[in-house]
């Protein structure tokens, strides 16, 4: 097997999202993806890339690093920055199994954002899984793994991405069908419209009849009905333009 993986790009910004936001974090963008959600932010991600060597990631990976290494720079049990795998679905790609076994042996701790669409059982143990639950908006529903949720640890985290109150609805069901609070951390994750350049045309179209939630009725929803999950907003999305790539 070779030892390569397509990437799209590798950069250091700040996690935008999960429950490790704000912190300084290094993205492997990885390139492809077999969704085509109707919020996609990252369809250059779809087919841009360069086969790279798992040992010349690892490299970059650590150059990015060496700003932190004279600061003992750690918070909450993990080594900063952090590191995350993204895409695309970086799943697709086999050689994503040993790269993030090699971050881990490294010393960094390793985040995966999935699409929840592929088998995460095969994972390192020691990487925090962030795994999507894709909800009707999206026009992806029926690609959800859902035999997924049984190989999920308290050290993994869900994401619904809500656009519309029928995603609301719809994720409130499945986190009471399959006692999801009980399992680890969720996340309700505000979509942010597309900017003009990034609307592909590839990607799916919101199903008829659903009604746009503003994230304000988002979070008041949350709060009235008492979930157990935290409200995010892309940070990044706030801190520089929407459609910056690399941040
Ligand atoms: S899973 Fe959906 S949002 Fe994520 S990269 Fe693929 S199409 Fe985009």
């Amino acid at each position: 097997m070779s030892d390569t993986l397509v990437v799209n790009e590798i950069y250091l910004s700040l996690q935008g999202e999960s429950t490790f936001a704000g912190l300084p974090c290094i993205f492997i963008r990885l390139t492809a993806c077999d969704l085509r959600c109707s919020y996609c932010d990252t369809a250059y991600a779809f087919t841009e890339g360069e086969k790279k060597q798992l040992a010349k990631i690892l490299a970059e990976v650590k150059r990015l690093a060496v700003p932190f290494s004279n600061s003992q720079l750690s918070t909450l049990n993990s080594q900063l920055p952090l590191v995350e795998l993204t895409g695309g679905e970086p799943l697709l790609q086999k050689n994503s199994l040993p790269l993030m076994k090699l971050l881990c042996d490294a010393g960094f701790t390793v985040l995966l954002e999935t699409s929840g669409a592929h088998d995460i059982s095969q994972i390192d143990p020691r990487v925090r899984r962030i795994m999507d639950l894709k909800c009707p908006s999206s026009g992806e529903v029926a690609r959800n793994r859902l035999t997924n949720i049984p190989h999920l640890k308290s050290n993994d985290e869900i994401k619904f991405v809500i656009g519309t109150i029928e995603d609301y609805e719809w994720a409130k069901q499945h986190i009471t069908r399959h006692k999801l609070d009980s399992i680890c951390p969720l996340l309700f994750s505000w979509v942010h419209p597309l900017a003009p350049e990034q609307q592909n045309k590839s990607l799916k179209k919101v199903p008829a009849g659903q009604t746009p939630i503003s994230r304000k009725d988002l979070a008041e929803k949350i709060i009235a009905d008492a979930l157990p999950v935290r409200f995010q907003i892309q940070q990044h999305k706030i801190i520089w333009p929407p459609d910056q790539r690399g941040v």
